[in-house]
């Protein structure tokens, strides 16, 4: 055989899953991207024997936060060195993390700073999200448009948030433009009128610990917002993602848009599936590692998420990876000692363990199909936000980013054996079966499990490809 034709690399005797499909095939490697799958492929240069093993597309994470500008004097711990390895360990090989415009200040100015901050170090590919606190006229005619033709084809806006809460007509400014741009605006819905209200009057009565949270901003300020801004984007005849959505209030808002025919896609988070309003009950700073916003809720609100996921009203599974660390004074303490809920700062990591959770939680316990976890955590954020198919699936001629998935792997979770660097995580002592054994990235070795719990990591940081997104010219259907 012309060596120039050989295979790199191919796996061989797995079982290929997409998001629609699942099948013992060998999949063969060229110069990166998915050449070849069938049965009985000639040798490659590297052989990976898979029997037992599930080959999935590498994991898209298209909600996380990474070394972003302080929020509040609180640090974000990972770089995208340790996020990108973190991501890469649990079977990710995409994250899409924002661009942050801080209030007043240009959105270009934040987009080269998160170059310069991602050059060189990411491990994995990655894209980014822009976040838009500051809808200028300028903003709005020439700077995004620009950004959204070279490749940021989607950006969030919240509507609670102190610096950074939009009202209603600069988010029908910011949908209308969506639609004529082809791009996508992602919401954090919970109101925040509402939510500074309830929060002044919880601190006047003294009720300030951190399952105030939870009371602070309950479903029904999730559920107002969620329904405003499906309404909004009616009326601008636009698209619109809900992110992190937390409770079954919101949840019918958008199953309510959903039937009506709107195009209107949505988020969950493993948090929202796996803890509670009673983890931020817990005693002393334990209670500050389930702190995030939306809040936690109950266990009815995780089930109906769950149904949800496996009913199509949510498309995406990703992290909200939020990273601040438990103990020093730049993350979780960077207003000090008090445990008021509106001191520390909101966020859980969750980065590495998305996908093992997911796996655990859902195709284990019999809650989602194989395909649909698929689908959730790589096929439909890679297709919803302009990257597929060259990631979120096994195409021919994709990049072959692949994770290697051994269902029969028991782990305990444990922090010290997870890359971030947090300090914690939420799921300490939580068993799962599934774990991935190796995770590639364009045909390389990015990480490997090897004798010891950590694995073998690669050390080719800034090897990690900045992708452009292709964006939605029939702007309508989901
Ligand atoms: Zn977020």
């Amino acid at each position: 055989m012309d060596a120039s034709n050989e295979y790199d690399l191919v796996i061989r005797g797995g079982t290929l899953v997409t998001a629609g499909d699942g099948f013992a095939a060998d999949l063969a490697v060229r110069d990166g991207r998915i050449a070849a799958i069938g049965e009985a492929l000639p040798a490659g240069r590297e052989e990976i024997d898979a029997a037992g093993l599930l080959v999935l597309p590498g994991g898209v994470d298209a909600h996380c936060h990474i070394d972003e500008p302080p929020y509040g004097g609180a640090y974000l711990a990972d770089d995208f060195r340790s996020a990108s390895r973190s991501a890469a360990c649990g079977g990710t090989t995409t994250i899409v993390p924002f661009a942050n415009q801080l209030p007043g200040r240009p959105l270009r100015a934040a987009v080269e700073d998160y170059h310069r901050r991602a050059e060189g170090n990411a491990l994995i590919d990655y894209a980014f999200h822009l976040i838009v606190s500051d809808p200028t006229t300028s903003l709005l005619g020439q700077e995004l448009p620009a950004l959204i033709e070279e490749g940021y084809t989607s950006f969030k806006v919240f509507m609670t948030y102190a610096g950074y809460q939009l009202e209603d007509p600069a988010i029908l400014d910011l949908l209308a433009l969506t639609r004529r741009e082809g791009a996508l605006l992602m919401v954090h819905a919970e109101n925040g009128h509402c939510v500074h209200w309830q929060s002044q009057r919880l601190a006047a009565a003294g009720d300030t610990g951190l399952a105030a949270h939870g009371r602070a901003a309950p479903p029904l300020v999730e559920r107002e917002a969620t329904h405003r801004a499906i309404a909004l984007a009616e009326l601008a005849g636009a698209r619109v993602l809900l992110v992190h959505v937390s409770s079954a209030e919101a949840l019918e808002q958008i199953r309510w848009g959903q039937d009506r025919g709107l195009p209107v896609l949505a988020e969950t988070c493993p948090q929202y599936l796996l803890s509670g309003q009673d983890d931020l009950e817990k005693p002393g700073w334990e209670a500050a590692k389930f702190l995030c916003s939306p809040p936690p809720r109950g266990a009815d609100d995780a089930e109906a998420l769950w149904r949800g996921l496996a009913q199509g009203a949510f498309q995406l599974a990703s992290s909200d990876h939020c990273p601040y660390r438990l103990e020093g004074p730049e993350g979780k303490r960077s207003q000090g000692e008090e445990l008021h809920f509106q001191k520390v700062p909101p966020g859980v990591p969750g980065l590495e363990t998305r996908l093992p959770l997911l796996f655990h939680e859902g195709v284990q316990r019999g809650r989602l199909s194989l395909q649909q976890f698929v689908a959730l955590t790589a096929t439909n954020p890679a297709r919803i936000y302009g990257l597929y198919p060259r990631k979120g699936g096994l195409a021919v001629g994709g990049d072959a980013d692949i994770a290697l998935w051994d269902p029969a792997r028991r782990v305990t979770i444990r922090h010290a054996d997870l890359h971030d660097a947090c300090d914690y995580t939420p799921y300490e002592g939580r068993e799962v079966e599934g774990w991935p054994v190796l995770t590639l990235s364009r045909g390389e070795r990015v990480w490997e499990r090897g004798e010891g719990e950590r694995g073998r990591v690669s050390e080719a940081y800034g090897r990690g490809r900045f992708l452009a997104r292709t964006r939605e010219r029939a702007a309508t259907a989901p």
